[in-house]
């Protein structure tokens, strides 16, 4: 961890690959449309921020439903009569992998721009997430072609032979959060397209620069014009006029579980196909006989990665009471040394949260649970005057029922929750209205299984935290989400299933 900053410190952001132009200003500004770096039918645009400074980087389209309707249309076109869905797997492959050499090519400069525009740290978007989603793009690619249907006995006539085959199921409207930008893009982009779908993809309006540039980096690797368009622009206006509109077939959606349930119901008048990656409030349990030094540090990294802006947080620390004493002085000890500072320096590694509005929203839930009564004992406060930096928060004493522990803060706030033994442990991690994930840490075997086996959570660590891969599926129990991404099960939701029936009698 860096030192303390300084509000000079926090005030310096000085980009390298970026320069900003005369007026202080990124070139991005622009939306993709069936190949073409377009404004928006309104001319509107709006401001992107650099949450290190509050500054103004770059002031980008603002798409609304017009836009929406040109972009669609460009997607469908592209499905219906382009090359795309009917181009070799292999072809599609090559273009994939093409798309993660260019980003591979440019990493220092997508990375920049991610920092730049969310206000995490520089060495976090270079060492995670771009590595991850170039990776994405890869794992992808090796599927382009390889989704198959199965042959099928039919039940009754043995004179049919009857299979099924796995199409595209066309455009896909995709809407994506501010806290992993690229890394959500890729997750969503990338096995869209292997399935030779069409994609409109709507980046959050905070972080839509870095997603802009792999736009240009897919149109230089030479995907077809129209296969994936780019709308820069608001939730309520450019996100709903995607879901909204009858050429779109599916929405994949990953955000606020409000916003999920929003897109739910407003999809079901077109029926399209929806998959939901939504919030956690996840429970990283920590049992007695676990190595207690590694569970503590785990635990800090897994609420306090990305300033604690994710969904699978690990937010609710619950320690065994007979080891609480112990595991809590570890656990504080590191969390006091735990620093935020300048977000382009490379040694810093928590950096500002995503913007104002969302620091006040911490913060106002750092002021619930010391009202509720819960124990503050590191952190609690912002820092620095200039952007929208928050102390990694630690709660003591939290109990079960209030807010800190019931509802998704995203932000670096850890509740510590003591429980009794591995029932009442499995009570309160499956209290929530959420399900995404959960660690448990113990050097029991039978304890973990069994606990993996009857968790509530999409998402099961075994003595760590926080690990995804794209391979493997990922995605929420209960009101954290409907489908899976990434891993075999997105091509699931990414195709149709068709059954054939053909006669022999
Ligand atoms: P967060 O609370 O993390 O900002 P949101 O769910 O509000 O999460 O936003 C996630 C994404 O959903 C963003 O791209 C945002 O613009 C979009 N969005 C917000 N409201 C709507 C809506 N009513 N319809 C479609 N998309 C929306």
């Amino acid at each position: 961890m860096t030192d303390t900053a300084t509000n000079e410190q926090l005030a310096v952001a000085t980009p390298q690959k970026n320069q900003l132009d005369e007026r202080g200003l990124l070139r991005y500004g622009k939306m993709l449309i069936d190949g073409q770096w377009v404004d928006a039918v309104s001319g509107q645009t709006f401001a992107a921020i650099y949450p290190g400074t509050g500054a103004t980087i770059a002031n980008v389209a603002s798409g609304d439903s017009a836009d929406v309707a040109l972009a669609a249309q460009a997607a469908r076109r592209a499905f219906d009569s382009g090359p795309w869905p009917k181009m070799n797997g292999s072809e599609r492959a090559k273009l994939l992998w093409k798309v993660a050499d260019l980003m591979e090519q440019n990493i220092e400069e997508l990375a920049e721009l991610e920092t730049l525009n969310n206000g995490k740290p520089l060495l976090e978007s270079l060492r995670v997430d771009l590595p991850q989603s170039i990776a994405c793009f890869r794992y992808f690619a090796g599927w382009s072609g390889k989704v198959m249907g199965q042959t099928i006995e039919p039940e009754a006539r043995a004179n049919a032979l009857c299979y099924t085959l796995r199409e595209p199921v066309g455009v896909c409207g995709q809407i994506i959060p501010w806290n992993f930008p690229i890394q959500m893009a890729a997750w969503k982009i990338a096995p869209a397209l292997a399935c030779g779908n069409t994609v409109v993809i709507k980046p959050a309006e905070q972080t839509s620069l870095s997603i802009l540039r792999l736009g240009e980096l897919m149109m230089e690797a030479g995907l077809p014009n129209g296969v994936v368009n780019i709308i820069t622009g608001f939730g309520a206006t450019a996100g709903a006029a995607l879901v909204e509109h009858p050429e779109v077939d599916k929405i994949a959606f990953t955000g606020s579980v409000e916003v999920g349930k929003a897109i739910m119901r407003s999809a079901a008048n077109t029926l399209k196909k929806v998959t939901l990656e939504l919030g956690g409030k996840s429970p990283n349990i920590v049992f007695a006989d676990s190595n207690l030094e590694l569970a503590a540090k785990y635990a800090l990294s897994g609420i306090f990665f990305n300033q604690g802006q994710m969904c699978t947080a690990g937010s609710r620390i619950m320690i065994e009471r007979s080891a609480r004493d112990q595991f809590m002085e570890v656990l504080t000890a590191r969390a006091k040394k735990m620093t935020v500072g300048d977000p382009l320096n490379m040694k810093t590694r928590m950096g500002s949260l995503i913007s104002q509005e969302q620091m006040e929203r911490v913060l106002g839930y750092i002021e619930k649970g010391k009202q509720a009564g819960a124990a503050l004992v590191a952190g609690g406060e912002r820092v620095g005057s200039q952007g929208y930096f928050v102390q990694p928060t630690v709660f003591d004493e939290v109990q079960h029922e209030m807010e800190i522990a019931q509802e998704e803060i995203f932000g670096p706030v850890a509740s510590v929750i003591t429980f009794e033994d591995v029932n009442d442990a499995l009570r309160i991690a499956n209290g929530t209205r959420f399900g995404l994930a959960a660690g448990i840490w113990t050097n029991d075997i039978k304890k973990a299984l069994t606990f993996a086996k009857n968790v509530h959570a999409g998402t099961v660590w075994v003595n760590t935290y926080n690990m995804t891969d794209n391979a493997l599926p990922f995605g929420g129990y209960k009101e954290s989400g409907i489908g899976r991404e990434l891993g075999p099960a997105a091509l699931e939701m990414y195709t149709h299933s068709k059954t054939v029936w053909v006669e022999l009698g």
